[in-house]
């Protein structure tokens, strides 16, 4: 028996080849990522808050603490809570925002929710005592327990909210980073710890004539309920006589395209890339089951989640979701030698997504509308998507899928949206666009912090960064980042944060005991971690090469004569190896106490 017949396929694995390449060369586009339109200029007011409800009025601030935190998420946050336990008080976080929260500040769309399960979603449940609701949270939920935090590790009186970080210099003879702020602040500390966000720089497609429509516009992580009524989770009550046009089927639009299509007159949905969508299966949460837990429950479920993802196969599979279910299909127990498992792996992922298919037929009533919605890709080219309520609406009457068969939009007019010469008449634009992950770091912190001898933090990474675990680097002391610049990519972005940040707490209670003015990495620490990074890439690396274009390769698809994505610089990699690797090399270097080995401060 061959291994493909132990696979359930509609057509043989070369036909799906060559079917997956057909989709992915239409999608090719020299432009890659500088296709997409920044929100500045004429675009700026896209990026303005409509979320604040008073202006804070303050003077300028000048001062010094040991410690400045950017970023009010969900890295700002579990930083936060960390220096407090690690007794490191002296702290700010400045936030743009108008609250914490960060991606849950921003998106309130509705029907906004995480599709990460939100018993492992949510970090420190265990220490709160708060159980979530629902399977799935809602993002209103996970935006409330990020003010529970704030507030239980008494963050509030640390913040400085709608300010932004405009300039970071590091101050050679004070041996501290000085911080300016669009406030005027000029705040100095010893240690600077970026937690920037990893999506939150908001992104329009690059379509001629967007400037020139004079209908309501604005983009999923900046809704105007102003203009729609209603609420993330209320029934938009003042689009029943609006045509709506939302552009873009990624993970967001999947959750605002129901809610959007019950309140309009009509909704098009113009689409370029279809999503794999799988089943939810939300519920709410058991109070037995909540009553039942015991202390320590949620790592536990956490760490369960994270060996799933890793493709370790835990038995039980505690959270049993649609995550879980496609990592612990990877094929093995159908190779009959270990040589099969690559195949076996690429079989594996040919028969999940033919199920994802098959349900888009199942589902959708008119033939085409379905054959446009089915996705030909690897199951990981794009974040699977999982909703029970996504699908079914394009069997309502007042819904229409454009798809543009991957090309894109043709272009937007004073009126609407023109793809293939038609015309479509829209009230309200709404883009799906989603965020910027392949472009400059320093783009999307919105600022260039200045190192020792005026080397910028974007010349460095130009050169190839050097850093411990990507979260202090050498050449730039007493910087941290939270980010995937030389870290771990995976679904449950909030389990590395978190980890990140207790590594750096950790460090940094360290460094202050040891009366360190400056600390970074020794070159052997950062070469050796540089070099740890590529354990396990090439796998990533080849998969991601044959994707349809998009955030895993810099939205080209295009690879080099080395099968790489083209201008990928092997020191600026994300860790190659599985997610639970990744967690295990922090905690193992903190229980070890390597910080004389790996780290190199100066007291004077
Ligand atoms: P995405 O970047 O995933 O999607 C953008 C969409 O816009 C794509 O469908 C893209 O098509 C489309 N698009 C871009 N340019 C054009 C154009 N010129 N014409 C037509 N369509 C166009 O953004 P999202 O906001 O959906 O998601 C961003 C990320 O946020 C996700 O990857 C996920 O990590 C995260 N997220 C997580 C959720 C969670 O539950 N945890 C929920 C929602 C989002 P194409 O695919 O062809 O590029």
């Amino acid at each position: 028996m061959s291994l493909e017949s132990k696979f359930r396929l509609s057509m043989p694995a070369d036909a799906l080849r060559a079917k997956y390449d057909e989709e992915r060369v239409k999608r090719l586009r020299p432009d890659g990522s500088s296709q997409y339109q920044e929100l500045k200029g004429k675009f700026a007011d896209f990026d303005e808050d409509p979320y604040i409800t008073e202006e804070i009025v303050r003077d300028p601030i000048i001062a010094e603490h040991e410690a400045i935190i950017l970023g009010g998420g969900f890295g700002g946050l579990t930083q936060g809570a960390h220096l407090v336990k690690q007794g490191i008080k002296d702290f700010v976080l400045i936030e743009r925002g108008g609250d914490f929260g960060g991606t849950w500040y921003w998106n309130r769309y509705p029907g906004c929710m995480c599709d990460v399960e939100s018993y492992c979603y949510l970090p420190l449940l265990d220490e709160t005592g708060y159980v979530p609701r629902q399977k799935y949270s809602t993002a209103p939920e996970i935006f409330g327990y990020c003010q529970m935090l704030a507030r239980h590790f008494g963050l509030y009186d640390r913040a400085l909210f709608q300010t932004q970080v405009t300039d970071a210099r590091w101050d050679e003879a004070a041996k501290r980073w000085i911080i300016t702020t669009d406030r005027g602040d000029r705040l100095s500390a010893r240690y600077f710890i970026i937690a920037g966000g990893i999506l939150h720089k908001a992104k329009l497609p690059g379509v001629p004539g967007i400037e020139t429509f004079k209908g309501h516009a604005f983009h999923t992580s900046r809704w105007d309920y102003g203009y729609t009524g209603g609420g993330p989770t209320q029934f938009m009550d003042k689009l029943g006589d609006k045509k709506v046009g939302i552009v873009g089927t990624g993970a967001t639009a999947i959750q605002a395209v129901p809610h959007l299509a019950e309140a309009a007159q009509h909704l098009y949905v113009f689409q370029r890339t279809p999503s794999a969508v799988g089943p939810r299966g939300n519920r709410e949460t058991d109070p037995d089951w909540a009553a039942s837990l015991k202390p320590g429950w949620a790592f536990e479920r956490e760490m369960n989640f994270t060996a799933s993802i890793s493709g370790r196969k835990p038995v039980p599979d505690l959270v049993d979701d649609g995550w879980t279910h496609i990592h612990r299909r990877d094929g093995a127990e159908r190779a009959d030698s270990p040589d099969e498992l690559k195949l076996a792996a690429e079989l594996a992922d040919f028969e999940r997504m033919e199920e994802v298919r098959a349900r888009t037929a199942e589902i959708v009533k008119d033939k085409d509308t379905a054959e446009a919605l089915k996705p030909w890709y690897g199951h990981m080219c794009k974040r699977p998507c999982f909703h029970d309520e996504y699908l079914p609406t394009f069997n309502r009457p007042n819904v229409t899928l454009v798809d543009t068969k991957g090309v894109g939009l043709d272009r937007i007019t004073e009126n609407g949206v023109v793809f293939e010469g038609k015309e479509y008449e829209i009230d309200l634009l709404v883009f799906s666009t989603g965020f910027e992950v392949t472009s400059e770091y320093t783009r999307r912190m919105g600022f260039d912090p200045v190192g020792p001898g005026g080397l910028t933090f974007s010349q460095h990474i130009a050169n190839g960064l050097e850093t411990l675990h990507g979260l202090v680097g050498r050449k730039f002391p007493n910087l941290f980042t939270i980010s995937t610049l030389q870290g771990a990519a995976m679904p449950n972005f909030v389990t590395m944060i978190h980890e990140d940040a207790i590594n750096i707490a950790h460090i940094l209670r360290w460094a202050i005991d040891k009366g360190a003015t400056t600390i970074q990495p020794t070159k052997l620490a950062a070469d050796d971690w540089a070099a740890r990074l590529l354990v396990g890439i090439e796998k990533v690396v080849e998969y991601n090469s044959k994707c349809t274009p998009g955030v895993l390769n810099n939205e080209q698809g295009a690879v080099d004569e080395q099968g790489r994505i083209k201008e990928w610089n092997p020191r600026n990699s994300i860790f190659g190896g599985q997610p639970d690797e990744f967690l295990a090399i922090l905690r193992e270097w903190r229980a070890g106490h390597y910080e004389d080995r790996d780290l190199e401060i100066t007291t004077d």
